[in-house]
């Protein structure tokens, strides 16, 4: 086996270690040793003054930003002992420092009605909305949005955990899509969705899936294992429900993910 080969093979078992442990971690290890932080970007939009916040601290701490497929910006390259002058550095500016644990992750969007010629609903609200409600919940294994604001899906709508793209009518639902070794296309779950019911459907499905998912379990395969049909049954008969409970512990877990350190992953 060539050395490439091998040290994919070690850097895979590593990884795999490390998803086993319990906890959300915010920051990644990289294969040359230094550190990476995870800068969250709501919508995915920076003004120019967030941009030169972010340059500079790029230039200060790290060697590059590399904006992730989920619109954050990863900044890589911090060497161990800079980590923490760096996690610092990122909130005075503004920013939050993103999960990559097991919980609701940013909310990921297209440009939608404010910019897209195709929009047919805003994103941008949805997404902050949404984000602001639920990021941070925790969840058996990661739990990916997305919002478009067309049948076109350009933020991949199908390709997440709860996945929404606009109508003339309003927005129609997915649920259990995902990416990885073995991708699944989402279901669909509700369409002519109002705005304002948006939420409450996000927050039924997180509850029925909190409460049927096994240990590392994507919703995909929590759908597949218990069924579909009996899934969206117990969503709609949660849909009602209030769900003030997810977000004050949402909003509790982003705040004690600011106050860690968590340079390692946490217990
Ligand atoms: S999904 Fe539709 S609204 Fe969003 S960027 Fe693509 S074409 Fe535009």
């Amino acid at each position: 086996m060539d050395t490439y080969a091998k040290q994919n093979q070690e850097l895979r078992k590593t990884t795999m270690e490390h998803k086993e442990l319990p906890g959300y971690r915010c920051l990644g290890k990289q294969r040359d040793g230094n550190f990476a932080l995870s800068v969250g970007v709501p919508t995915g939009c920076f003004d120019a003054d967030q941009l030169r916040k972010l340059v500079d601290i790029i230039d200060k701490y790290g060697k590059v930003g590399h904006l992730s497929t989920g619109q954050s910006m990863i900044i890589v390259g911090i060497p161990e002992k800079s980590y923490y002058e760096a996690k610092q550095a990122i909130l005075e500016a503004g920013f939050d420092v993103r999960s990559i644990g097991r919980d609701v992750r940013q909310v990921k969007c297209c440009p939608g009605a404010d910019f897209s010629p195709f929009g047919l609903q805003r994103t941008f609200p949805m997404a902050k909305h949404l984000e602001e409600k639920f990021r941070g919940l925790p969840t058996s294994v990661k739990f990916k949005i997305s919002v478009s604001g067309c049948p076109n899906c350009c933020a991949n709508t199908m390709l997440n955990d709860f996945g929404i793209h606009g109508m003339t009518d309003g927005w129609k639902i997915f649920i259990g899509g995902k990416m990885g070794t073995v991708p699944v296309i989402a279901q669909e779950l509700a369409r002519s969705v109002p705005s304002d019911s948006v939420p409450k459907y996000l927050a039924s499905v997180l509850r029925v899936y909190r409460g049927k998912a096994q240990s590392n379990e994507r919703l995909a395969k929590t759908l597949a294992r218990i069924g579909f049909n009996q899934f969206k049954k117990e969503v709609v008969e949660k849909l009602e429900l209030p769900y003030d409970d997810l977000i004050r512990l949402a909003k509790e877990l982003r705040e004690r993910q600011k106050l860690s350190g968590c340079i390692a992953p946490l217990g």
